[in-house]
């Protein structure tokens, strides 16, 4: 571990999900995707209404997902390379992301350290319970552990207690 002078504090974004430094300025962790800065939710997306939903399966070509925990106000944005793990750990390996529910409350919601997984094939987005200690339900219904749903736009997502919802970007 080297020192960290205020200096150096400014020139770098420490990404909260796996931990990596980025450079000052840059809106995409270079190592596992996440959002650094602060990204509000579009207006298409809150007032989403059923039809467009049912029709929104597909992903953007740039894999861009938006989780919305609960109401928190600020989304958690990501480029999904391959995989994301919905989790309350810090860490990386290549190709798969963790996002750390932790500040969401993900340890009162009784969220799993790896709770589930969303896994990229192509422009289509599939959801993974990982043998998670409370479950997890899509749109209401149960996920027998490793079993594979389908995520569509806007779909709600209970971790345990704590609902968040996936929304894809164009
Ligand atoms: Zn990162």
């Amino acid at each position: 571990m080297q020192d960290s002078t205020s200096d150096k504090e400014q020139s770098v974004q420490v990404c909260a999900h796996c931990g990596n430094e980025n450079r000052a300025g840059t809106t995409f962790c270079e190592r596992c995707g996440v959002a650094l800065v602060p990204v509000p939710l579009a207006t298409r997306q809150l007032a989403v209404d059923e039809a467009a939903r049912l029709s929104s399966s597909t992903l953007g070509p740039d894999g861009l997902i938006i989780i919305q925990v609960g109401s928190q106000t600020v989304p958690i944005m990501v480029r999904v390379k391959k995989e994301v793990i919905l989790g309350r750990v810090t860490d990386f390996s290549e190709g798969v992301t963790y996002i750390n529910l932790t500040p969401y409350g993900a340890e009162e919601g009784g969220v799993s350290r790896r709770h589930a997984r969303l896994m990229r094939d192509n422009n289509a987005l599939y959801l993974m319970d990982l043998n998670s200690t409370n479950g997890t339900r899509l749109n209401g219904e149960a996920l027998p552990a490793s079993v594979e749903r389908r995520v569509q736009d806007g779909d709600e997502i209970m971790l345990g207690r704590l609902k968040v919802y996936v929304y894809f970007s164009p």
